[in-house]
């Protein structure tokens, strides 16, 4: 659902997804927040049982792997830097993911 009054860019929860009208008016080529968000339906699972910022990777590592058009938003994973964590979540914790398949754990993410 596309919420006028939502003030973020989106969010999920109960299997529903809810999208700022005032964020994809400003950014109509992000298709790819669809991307993300509608992985954490496909995730379905208790996020009690799992740290949030490994959530928040995977669903960006699926973005990252199976965007639309990541390129047309100029959306990436970001190069390293010193002092970063794989724990910092999103982009971050996708480039170790997408580090770790790349390195000998193909199967990482199960997809
Ligand atoms: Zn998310």
């Amino acid at each position: 659902m596309v919420d006028t009054a939502y003030e973020n860019v989106a969010a999920t929860g109960a299997g529903r997804v809810v999208f700022s009208f005032l964020w994809m008016q400003k950014h109509p080529e992000d298709i790819d927040v669809v991307t993300h968000e509608v992985m954490h339906i496909v995730q379905n699972y208790d996020r009690s049982t799992l740290p949030g910022w490994l959530t928040e990777g995977i669903a960006d590592y699926v973005r990252y792997k199976y965007g639309v058009d990541n390129a047309g938003s100029k959306w990436a994973l970001p190069d390293y830097k010193a002092g970063q964590s794989y724990k910092n979540s999103y982009r971050i914790t996708a480039r170790f993911l997408n580090r770790l398949e790349n390195n000998r754990h193909s199967r990482i993410v199960k997809s």
